[in-house]
């Protein structure tokens, strides 16, 4: 397809990438920009809390493509730079530096911010760290080190994997969570128990049902923690991982509809019929609502669907939601999306270690937790695909082979 139709992309992270990628393998040749904030080209961020904090990965192995990629592909690439404003009536976006570039098609992908403790509290000590992009891993980096101290304020994914690396690097490790427990947003208690335990054997300390009071101060860096229950703690380092909000200030200035996130329709379409949006910034149609993801899966899925809808086809963004993590040597795999379940299932796997939760609501199965049980993994994800629910006195059975609860493929010769 030739089209002389400018595509901006504001944003060059995963989905941003995506949908670039996308568009050239569709064959659409329209131009393209992508405004990039930071100043390395788009690069995978999960290995930032795993193997690149650990000093397991170098920087290079995380780029989605080479520089040269980009060049190849007509995809002129802005880094070091954003977009400050969006002209919807000249369709034009304005650029920090001053630049101001038209576009016939606007995609933002602007990803979404840690959210940070308030100053009053500490919150812009030296010593205190959020975990989003390259730079805040190779500073955390740097101030892991051996026989420190760090208090970790979360116990959701980002908070654990960090802990995690910060024991490999010899550090003496403190979450708190100020819920009842860890994962409380995203997983059920059995999920839960299993991750407390693996960080008990290695010697993390949690605290649940513990919030931070404020951090204290000497010489405009952190030395400690009073917690909400009145304990005080020495602390070298701390690592806020509080959660993220959607980077949609400025879609909100151009009068957008924003709430939560960038509202887009089941195509990735904003309010404005010329701007699309997907990523963590985006909130689009689930089940009753609207929702906002976080992950790999939908910045990909959603930035692909979007792509295919800018290029002249496509369908609506159905999510197929899935998810992991890497806690020492544990894999978390989740698949399905566990929002709203009313019963669970644990599920020894067949080696020593390996479970899995399964998640119904009403009835019907909505996701799996799989710990270093990939079989349940896979099995869970077809079945999902699938829109089975398996045969929970089956599954509650640990002597079943859990790929009986996949339909059978008959042989052909039967199908004759
Ligand atoms: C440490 C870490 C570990 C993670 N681990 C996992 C995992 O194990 N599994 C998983 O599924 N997901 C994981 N995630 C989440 C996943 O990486 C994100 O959901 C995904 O990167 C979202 O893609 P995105 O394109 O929406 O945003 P991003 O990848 O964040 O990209 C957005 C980009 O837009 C830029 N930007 C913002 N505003 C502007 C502007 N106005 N102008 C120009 N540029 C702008 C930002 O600087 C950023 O570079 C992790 C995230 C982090 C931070």
């Amino acid at each position: 397809m030739a089209t002389t139709e400018r595509l901006v992309i504001v944003g060059a992270g995963q989905a941003g990438f995506a949908a670039a990628a996308k568009l050239r393998a569709l064959k659409d040749d329209r131009p393209i920009t992508m405004i990039g904030a930071e100043d390395v080209h788009p690069y995978q961020r999960p290995p930032l809390s795993k193997k690149y904090l650990l000093g397991d990965m170098s920087f290079d192995r995380l780029l989605f493509r080479p520089e040269q990629w980009y060049a190849d592909n007509n995809v002129e690439i802005r880094l070091s730079t954003w977009v400050e404003e969006i002209r919807r009536d000249e369709k034009q976006v304005l650029l920090q530096d001053g630049v101001v570039l038209d576009y016939g098609t606007l995609l933002l992908a602007t990803g979404s911010t840690p959210r940070q403790l308030p100053a009053s509290i500490g919150g812009t000590l030296d010593g205190v760290y959020v975990m989003r992009d390259k730079r805040d891993a190779d500073l955390l980096a740097e101030a892991m080190l051996p026989g420190r101290r760090v208090l970790i304020i979360g116990g959701g994914y980002i908070g654990l994997e960090a802990a995690a690396v910060a024991r490999y690097r010899g550090l003496e490790v403190t979450v708190i969570e100020m819920a009842d427990r860890i994962l409380q947003r995203t997983s059920a208690s059995q999920t839960a128990d299993i991750i407390r335990s693996i960080h008990a054997a290695h010697d993390v300390v949690i605290r649940e049902k513990t919030g931070l009071d404020h951090l204290i101060g000497k010489d405009d860096h952190v030395i400690g923690g009073k917690l909400s229950d009145g304990t005080v703690i020495d602390v070298d380092c701390v690592i806020v991982g509080i959660g993220v909000t959607p980077n949609d200030q400025i879609a909100d200035m151009a009068g957008l509809d924003v709430k939560n996130g960038i509202v887009v329709d089941d195509f990735g379409r904003t309010s404005d019929p010329s701007i699309f949006a997907a990523g963590d910034c985006a909130s689009f149609p689930w089940q009753d609502g609207r929702i906002r993801f976080e992950s790999v899966q939908n910045a990909v899925d959603q930035a692909e669907a979007v792509a295919a809808v800018i290029a002249g086809g496509g369908a609506p963004y159905r999510p197929k939601p899935w998810f992991w993590s890497d806690q020492y040597d544990v894999k978390l795999q989740i698949a399905g999306f566990n929002l709203g379940y009313d019963q669970t299932l644990l599920r020894p796997g067949a080696r020593e270690g390996s479970y899995s939760v399964w998640y119904f609501k009403a009835g019907e199965f909505v996701s799996v937790d799989a710990i270093n049980d990939a079989t349940a993994y896979v099995v869970g994800r077809k079945l999902l695909e699938l829109g089975i629910s398996p045969d929970k006195v089956a599954l509650a059975d640990p002597g079943c082979d859990l790929k009986q609860l996949l339909p059978r493929v008959r042989p052909l010769e039967e199908t004759a």
